[in-house]
């Protein structure tokens, strides 16, 4: 049983009766076929790092096509080799990611880290300029910052709050870089809304301003979108231009604080080259790992609906909150703003994860977070659990204080990642802790 799992599966039903079936009901069957497995319901946990070959012929065709030898024919699998390469569960799990993003195809990778490292460094060779969207992950940001530099990568920062440093300007830095080292500026890479202040960042801006980066120096930047924060549900970004759509997988997706992993979703034809380099790198998501997010994807979208709604509700209440300053949730936009135009055109919903201004400063932000009774005092989100954490000492400690202050995040911030909770509870919890810095 070696040729390809995914290929062999007859479970690719995309509609029944004329009715187009949603991605909820797919993550229970799509791509996987129990006549494979003995009539097992559910996927077995291919725990196997090499596949047995019927016969020499078939591993040598099987490899032809692996390494992009030859074609392969209409009618051939891809056969299976071994689980740096491919592997079923893997597969699995890519063809039911990528239909949330209406994708042709999906990658998985051992985390989000790894799911960006491997597609930047598929698409940058020396000299090139990547842009970048800041404030970005941290781990992103390091990689622009200080990696890629090693590798004569140069990556060009913008914003949409500081005229300075706004996309248009960045690309004139870039062109410069380029001209100089007679590379290309290889990607825009953007992360919206950015974590922690939900700055939106308008992605049909960023395609337009590709395209005429093309049509001056011959070459498209691919527009690379880091969609972990709303994605896969309230943001789908290739309908606004996107050309690569990026995962950390850990948070919303695998969705239960217990497990890392990244995936990239995009054309065939652009994550070709990502897929060589995972091959190589090594970068390639685990079948334990991959069966686990198959487990977390049928519940996606009752968690991800469920914690939108209980951030909505504690939006409001901290609206209202005397202690409270400002709440960065998205819903909350002034309409005068012109991000406003942004999130009704891109973003399907606010999500689950934003930040708020409490009065006072480090100590009483602290205060609060130690008062906590429910909601867990921790780093990430997107997971079945409420966390909160102090941004300007935590996730953001190692952005210089300067920088901390132009981004808007300030010793005063909160982030909250609001989980599946009865919502009741979750503001009982913050009104009890929120006590404690009242006078
Ligand atoms: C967590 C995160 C990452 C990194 O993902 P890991 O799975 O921790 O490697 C990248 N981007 C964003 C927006 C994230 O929140």
């Amino acid at each position: 049983m070696s040729s390809s799992y995914a290929a062999r599966s007859r479970y690719y039903k995309t509609e029944v009766d004329g009715q187009r079936l949603h991605p909820e009901t797919q993550m229970m069957s799509y791509g996987y076929d129990p006549s494979l497995s003995e009539g097992a319901l559910k996927p077995p946990v291919f725990h196997t790092s090499t596949f047995v070959f019927n016969n020499a012929a078939e591993g040598k065709a099987f490899f032809e096509v692996a390494y992009g030898k030859r074609e392969k024919d209409a009618d051939e699998d891809p056969g299976l080799i071994y689980s740096r390469i491919n592997n079923p569960n893997l597969e699995v799990l890519e063809d039911r990611l990528r239909l949330w993003d209406s994708a042709e195809k999906g990658l998985s990778f051992a985390s989000g880290m790894a799911a960006i490292s491997t597609s930047l460094l598929a698409y940058t060779r020396p000299g090139d300029v990547v842009l970048y969207s800041e404030p970005i992950y941290g781990g992103t940001e390091y990689l622009l910052r200080n990696i890629l530099p090693e590798f004569g990568v140069t990556g060009v920062g913008f914003t949409t709050w500081n005229e300075e440093r706004a996309l248009s300007i960045a690309v004139e830095e870039a062109k410069a870089i380029v001209a100089q080292s007679g590379g290309k500026i290889a990607s825009i890479f953007v992360e919206t809304p950015a974590n922690p202040t939900n700055c939106l960042i308008d992605l049909q801006e960023c395609r337009q301003i590709a395209e005429k980066i093309e049509s001056t120096l011959g070459h498209r930047p691919l527009l690379m979108v880091d969609n972990t924060f709303l994605g896969p549900l309230w943001q789908r970004p290739l309908d606004h231009g996107a050309d690569i759509v990026i995962y950390s997988l850990t948070k919303y997706v695998g969705g239960h604080s217990d497990l890392v992993a990244g995936g990239v979703v995009g054309s065939t034809e652009l994550l070709t080259p990502i897929a060589g380099f995972r091959t190589i790198l090594g970068t390639m998501c685990d079948p334990q790992t991959g069966w686990m997010i198959l487990r977390s994807l049928e519940t996606l979208q009752l968690r991800m609906t469920r914690s939108c709604e209980n951030a909505k509700r504690i939006a409001f209440f901290l609206l209202d909150h005397p202690m409270v300053t400002s709440v960065g949730h998205l819903d909350h936009i002034d309409k005068a703003d012109p991000a406003y135009q942004v999130y009704k055109r891109q973003c399907l919903g606010a999500g689950s994860t934003f930040a708020f201004d409490i009065k006072g400063g480090e100590g009483e932000a602290f205060k609060v977070l130690d008062a906590l009774k429910v909601i867990k005092l921790a780093v990430s989100l997107g997971g079945t659990e409420s966390l909160m954490e102090h941004p300007f000492t935590m996730t953001h400690a190692d952005v210089p204080d300067d920088v901390k202050k132009r981004l808007g995040v300030s010793e005063s911030m909160l982030r909250i990642s609001v989980g599946i909770e009865n919502a009741d509870d979750l503001i009982a919890d913050l009104r009890q802790a929120l006590r404690t810095i009242e006078s």
